[in-house]
């Protein structure tokens, strides 16, 4: 409507400019060069009109010509660029399926077509991995150091490599150095951590977990377990060093930061019986046996009380198992005294408790010296050592990481170098077997870093 209505109007001021110039006829004559053009004033106005048309018409094909082969360059650019994020995209694709060798011949591609080597650099490199070609992968995160905005890149995937190569030394030095470029970033501080403890720089280790867990890399529960393990093994060092105060104050630091945590609580109760402190050492076993009742506790508790005659000490067993009534391990412990003192009905009372809560073969084997010690039932005695063989294996030190076992606990696997990663547990397939160390395998080497 308001179009129709814009349109009458137009029509409408050409006619009235139609009439204006109607009403006020005129001629307009020109001479030049010898010529003379005489013609009314409404030709000569089209005439004006008609020619600026032309000229304006002619200037936009001039310049549509002299602009062609720009264009031309320009429109041939972007379907290069278009051609190259299609090859990036298809490589990202292949690297997902890992279709190694599509994903390189993109990578390539992609490198040729576009001029954006962030983005080709890592393709190229992941490309590269996917084939198993480490060497090239490497070429590539290390050219991925030269640009401030790939350099942090180029140092994660070095760092990867490091690790997957077992470089515990250069990753170290890699990951220290990634820290310096982007400082506050969880998964690299988490990998830090764990370079830091598996290398025993265990001062090192516990500021970066501190960071760790203030940047959320670390669970808070988790993080007060790694911190009482390195005080732990802060402790073991001060007394190679000779340091038997520093020995003390650490393994106790660590106690009162986890009391339930065994390898702490046998490790203060030690130091103190070595320090003839015998009543503090007492009172960190009873307390770390209420979390959790454990064998090696046990044999330090007997340790303690082996200078009372044998029912006293039934009594004080009997005391410490009262912390934890409904763990085969406090029944164990208590038979374990009873048959030394020769209180055989006690004795059988708490291993059939034992049995109930759960048999092993530690349970029948003590059955064995029972019935050997009680009633010189060497046939009983077999048949409970048969059973000893085919019932579930004991806990021992698991490592979580490699699976080896070990009946010491220590901050490090001896077999894989995990860190913090022995549990008490039955060992569930054939395992090796191996000593904890607390001499990283990575201090033996050159230190370079
Ligand atoms: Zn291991």
């Amino acid at each position: 409507m308001i179009r129709a209505l814009w349109f009458l109007l137009k029509v409408a001021v050409v006619i009235a400019a139609a009439i204006w110039l109607a009403d006020r006829p005129g001629t307009v004559s020109v001479h030049w060069l010898g010529y003379a053009i005489e013609a009314p004033f409404w030709v000569a106005l089209l005439v004006t009109l008609a020619a600026l048309g032309i000229a304006a018409l002619g200037y936009r094909l001039i310049r549509g010509l002299i602009r062609t082969p720009q264009r031309i360059r320009r429109h041939s650019r972007a379907r290069r660029r278009e051609r190259g994020y299609r090859a990036l995209t298809q490589g990202m694709v292949a690297i997902a399926a890992g279709d190694a060798p599509t994903a390189r011949k993109m990578a390539r591609k992609a490198d040729g077509l576009l001029n954006e080597p962030p983005l080709t650099m890592l393709l190229s490199a992941q490309a590269a991995q996917l084939q198993g070609d480490e060497r090239a992968a490497k070429q590539y995160f290390q050219a991925m150091l030269e640009r401030p905005e790939t350099a942090f890149l180029g140092m994660r995937g070095l760092l990867t490599q490091a690790i997957k190569s077992g470089d515990r030394v250069e990753a170290l030095t890699l990951a220290r150095k990634a820290r310096g470029l982007q400082p506050n970033t969880p998964w690299l501080l988490g990998t830090l951590y764990d370079l830091e403890a598996q290398s025993g720089d265990w001062a090192a280790a516990e500021g970066t977990l501190q960071q760790a867990i203030q940047a959320g890399a670390i669970p808070t529960e988790e993080g007060r377990r790694h911190r009482a393990v390195l005080l732990l093994e802060r402790s073991f060092e001060a007394e190679r060093r000779g340091r038997a105060d520093s020995a003390l104050s650490h393994a106790q630091a660590a106690h009162d930061m986890m009391p339930g945590f065994v390898p702490a609580a046998v490790r203060l109760a030690r130091l103190q019986i070595a320090a003839d402190r015998l009543k503090p050492a007492a009172k960190v076993v009873e307390r770390a046996w209420r979390q959790s009742p454990h064998p090696e506790l046990a044999e330090i508790y007997r340790s303690l009380v082996s200078s009372y005659d044998p029912l006293a000490r039934v009594r004080l067993f009997q005391k410490l198992v009262r912390q934890a009534p409904d763990s085969a391990e406090s029944h164990l412990a208590v038979a374990q005294a009873a048959i030394e003192a020769q209180l055989w009905g006690e004795a059988r009372q708490h291993l059939n408790r034992a049995m109930e809560i759960g048999p092993t073969r530690r349970a029948f084997r003590l059955m064995a010296e029972l019935d050997r010690s009680e009633r010189h039932d060497e046939d009983a005695a077999k048949d409970w050592l048969a059973k000893a063989a085919n019932a579930p294996e004991d806990p021992v030190w698991t490592c979580n990481s490699c699976g080896a076992v070990s009946h010491n606990w220590g901050g490090l696997c001896g077999h894989c170098g995990a860190f913090d990663s022995l549990t008490w547990k039955a060992p569930t397939v054939a395992v090796p077997v191996m000593e904890p160390t607390d001499i990283p395998p990575a201090l033996a080497r050159p230190a370079t870093v």
